[in-house]
């Protein structure tokens, strides 16, 4: 039976699963710009404007920055794959025939059956956006994509530029006490700035940290799930780790990823 239109739709806006969910960004993005910003604007601006006009000048290109890396890494494609590859038919064609533990255990892992394609190694199926995207990371409600290969670098400056406003904010708001005393307006902003400072520093740091060891979040926090990141005792290894600062340039694009062949040379486990 077809669900009522309206009824669909509150599913979909407000109790779909935690990734689909659209109630997080809708209250963040609401309080940020229908209470933050006005309150910026007509209260914090007019008081502090002369006196600290650094810190609104680094508020002001700062929210400018976070904003643009926002719109790169929400609107650009993560690294979506392509679908219905030959390699997949074909590789179909050969199940029957491979050796499954010679072959198979390599192979059948690697197989998207709702993509029909062949995951390149990194590559994994979001199953929010419902395609396989290269370098997965993991989906992000609040910037409403999924963070891959492609667009890694803009979310992390987004969360970096959102933990600098946040700090700046956070002067601003401590300024307003100094200077006017007590508001209960003010110090509601105070708190929320406090929280998204404190969870984006966190969260900068930890993107940071993977950028430098060169893992993604779906790596990271399931090191034994994935059959490439284990050695031939079965403990972790890190095939992708080229050192600090050719693991950051790879992050930033500036050198690309080693390619299958190449990790293969070193002689390592791939699956
Ligand atoms: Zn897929």
């Amino acid at each position: 039976m077809t669900q009522p239109r309206i009824l669909s739709f509150t599913r979909s806006w407000k109790f779909s699963s935690p990734g689909e969910s659209k109630v997080a960004i809708l209250f963040f993005y609401s309080c940020t710009f229908l209470w933050g910003y006005p309150t910026y604007l007509f209260w914090i601006m007019p008081l502090s404007l002369n006196t600290l006009w650094n810190a609104h000048a680094t508020f002001l290109l700062g929210n400018a920055l976070m904003w643009f890396l926002f719109l790169k890494a929400s609107m650009m494609n993560p690294g979506l794959l392509p679908q219905h590859t030959d390699e997949y038919y074909q590789a179909i064609r050969q199940v029957d025939y491979l050796n499954y533990w010679e072959e198979g255990k390599i192979l059948l892992p690697r197989l998207c059956h709702e993509c029909h394609l062949v995951k390149p190694l990194r590559a994994k199926h979001c199953r929010i956006i419902n395609r396989c995207v290269s370098g997965f990371d993991h989906y992000c409600p609040f910037i409403y994509n999924s963070v891959g290969y492609r667009n890694r670098p803009y979310f992390v400056g987004f969360l970096t530029t959102m933990c600098l406003n946040s700090v700046v904010g956070i002067y601003l708001c401590w300024n307003w006490f100094n200077v006017m005393g007590r508001s209960i307006f003010i110090g509601i902003g105070f708190l929320f700035l406090s929280v998204i400072a404190t969870t984006s520093a966190m969260m900068t740091s930890l993107c940071v940290y993977m950028a430098a060891v060169n893992l993604t979040t779906a790596e990271c926090f399931k090191t034994t799930k994935y059959a490439y990141l284990l050695d031939h005792q079965g403990k972790f290894f890190n095939p992708f780790d080229r050192g600090i600062i050719l693991n950051f340039m790879e992050f930033l694009h500036t050198i690309k990823p080693l390619t299958e062949e190449e990790l293969k040379k070193a002689e390592l486990t791939l699956v």
